[in-house]
Formats: C-alpha cells, structure tokens, sequence
C-alpha cells in the first residue's frame, strides 16, 4: 500500500489534501505540531479518524527521522507552515524558523536516510513581489514580507538539494487559493464572513485596508491536484519541475468585495469602513501568475478564476460551512 505523509495536515489545504489521498486509497500520515491537533476541518470533510496523526516537529531532526524511517512513505508533503504574510511581521522569527529550517531539515533528515521517495514543498507567490507580467520561473524574485524571504529561500533550498544531492523534491509556487477552510485571519474569508454578518445584523461595519492590492485567486480544491500533478510528474532529465499554480487573472481587492456584496444584492460602499493601521508595512500591489507552463507540462488549467471562487464561498457561507478558528485565539 502507498503511503503518504502531510506536514501542516490540519490546515486547509493538508485537510483537503489528505481527504483527497484517502479518496485514492493511499494511507495517509498526518503530522502536527500539537498533541491535541485541531481537528475541525477534517471533522467537516469527514476524515477525522482516516488519517493517522502523529504529534512532531517539523525541526526537530531526530522526530522526523523516526517518522520517515519509520513509515517509508512514497510521497511527503509539506505544508507546515505560519502561513500568514501579515502576521509574519509581527512573528518574524517564528515564521522564519517554520519555513525555513523545516524544510531544511525534512531535506537534511531525507538526505541522511537516502530517502527515495519524492518530497513536495507548498511554496507561495509572495516570493516574486509586484508582478509586472504574468510570473513564472524565469520572473525576477522581489520577496516584501518576512513570510515571503523565508519561502523564497526554502525555494532555493529545495532546488539545491535536488541539483546537489539527487532527492526527488519539488516545490510547487501557489498563488493565493480558497476555501471555507481559510483561517478568519485572512481577509478573503474576513470578508466572506463581513458580508454575511452585514446582511444579517444591519448597522453592522466591516474594516478593511487597502483595496488597490491585486491578487490570482484560485479555488484551493483544484491547487491540491495540482500539487500531485507536479510532485508525481516523469522526471525530467533525471530531476523534477518546479511549477507555478495560478489562474492568471487577478483582480483588486476592491472587486473582490464589490462582487461578495454584490451576490448579497448589497453595495459594498454602504458597510464597509476602510482603516488605514490595517495596511501592511510593505504590501504587494499586483500579483498575477503565468498558468501556460503547468498547462504545457500537466494539462492542468485553473477552472475557477476569481468570480467562481467568490460564487462558491458565498453559496457555501449561506449554507454555514464552518471555517477554520482564527489560530491567534485557538
Ligand atoms: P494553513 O495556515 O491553513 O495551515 C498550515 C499548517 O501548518 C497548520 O495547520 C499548522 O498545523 C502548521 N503550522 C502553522 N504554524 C506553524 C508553525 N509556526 N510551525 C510549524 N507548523 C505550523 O495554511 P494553508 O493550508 O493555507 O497553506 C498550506 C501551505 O501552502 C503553507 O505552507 C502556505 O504557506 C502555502 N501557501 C498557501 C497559499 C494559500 O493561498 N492558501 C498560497 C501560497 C502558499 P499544526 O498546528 O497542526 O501543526
């Protein structure tokens, strides 16, 4: 039987990722941080108890010796992450020591076993800054947040490690991605929830920072196939291929909360407070991703751009599907 392990398998996209292993009949290990894991969103996807969980940390190189040694798993995701670029300027360190010395050491404790299997790194957008065309790996990289140098230099890593030792890792750049699994602490889901709050409490004001920002938002479901697309690929001239995982359309902010209102048949203008200290110290303005390469190498194009991923979360908040605690008060 395959076996996979999932680093970060608590999140939204480790949970949705490990149901879809399960649906493909691989065991799944999941590793988390906690000894009493958070398990809401595998409760909603009902998988909670299919994936076995096992308590490590992801830095900690005799724990995740044990684990692979232990388990011989064909695949290993990496996901484990603190995800958020706001909060990594006010956790720096943290998000520092999350990103980059665990992926250097899951590659550190992969080199030392021999591991044979392929390894997977969720790396992000944020590493190519403002995007002036549609970036993919030839675009220059302008890292703006602490969250992304630290992806941009576990990039680098997992590119050395592969050119320098022959592991079979890869690491697949996700530009932003949904669900109602997103964390409150991120605002597509703050708006979501803003939105719905106003239609049902009226007086009710939702704050938000600078609209201007664009992103390429895609929907998180389709990012996890991609994610398997790119890790399983045939190996190209004996190495795997970074890829870029985006729909390259993006759109500002200020369209992203028009259309949410919008599907509420309300006008965004009429509950929304903009608040200047809600602005980053250094914000990307445009973000957008070339999806030819990936669709060259894996036929693999995006099918919902920024107006289904808004139709859904809307349809989906209407319905009550429960969202993932904000981590700063779980
Ligand atoms: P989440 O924040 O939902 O999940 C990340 C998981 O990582 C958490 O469930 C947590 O698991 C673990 N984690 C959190 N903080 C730390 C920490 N300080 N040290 C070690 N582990 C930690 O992220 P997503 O599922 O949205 O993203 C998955 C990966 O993809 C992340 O690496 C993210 O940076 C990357 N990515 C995501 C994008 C998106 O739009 N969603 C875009 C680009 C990249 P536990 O507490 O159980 O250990």
């Amino acid at each position: 039987m395959v076996k996979a392990l999932v680093f970060g398998c608590t999140g939204q996209d480790g949970s949705l990722l490990c149901r879809s292993l399960l649906r493909q009949g691989i065991d799944v290990i999941g590793v988390s941080r906690s000894s009493n894991p958070n398990l809401t969103i595998h409760q909603s996807l009902g998988i909670n108890g299919k994936v076995e969980i096992t308590t490590a940390d992801i830095c900690d190189f005799r724990e995740i010796l044990e684990i692979i040694t232990n388990h011989n798993p064909g695949e290993v995701y990496n996901l484990a992450a603190q995800s958020s670029v706001g909060l990594s300027f006010r956790q720096p360190v943290d998000t520092f020591k999350s990103i980059i010395n665990g992926t250097i050491n899951l590659l550190e404790v992969a080199r030392f076993a021999g591991f044979k299997g392929r390894l997977y790194f969720a790396g992000s957008s944020e590493i190519f800054g403002n995007t002036d065309r549609p970036a993919d790996l030839d675009s220059p990289r302008q890292p703006l947040s602490p969250y992304a140098i630290a992806k941009d230099a576990s990039f680098n890593t997992v590119q050395v490690y592969r050119q320098a030792y022959g592991l079979n890792c890869v690491t697949g750049i996700l530009f932003n991605h949904e669900s109602p699994y997103r964390s409150r602490t991120f605002v597509t889901r703050k708006i979501v929830d803003g939105a719905l709050r106003c239609l049902r409490e009226p007086g009710y004001r939702l704050k938000l920072g600078d609209l201007s920002v664009a992103r390429d938002w895609g929907w998180a479901e389709e990012y996890i196939e991609a994610m398997q697309l790119v890790l399983r690929a045939d190996l190209l001239e004996n190495e795997l291929e970074d890829q870029v995982i985006c729909t390259g359309r993006s759109e500002t902010l200020e369209y992203f909360v028009e259309r949410v209102f919008a599907e509420l048949n309300l006008h965004w203008q009429d509950h929304v407070d903009l608040v200047a200290s809600l602005r980053r110290p250094s914000e990307i303005l445009r973000s957008v991703g070339n999806p030819e390469p990936m669709w060259r190498k894996h036929q693999w194009r995006a099918q919902k751009d920024v107006d289904g991923v808004i139709q859904t979360l809307v349809a989906l908040g209407c319905s009550g599907v429960p969202a993932q605690p904000d981590p700063l008060t779980a």
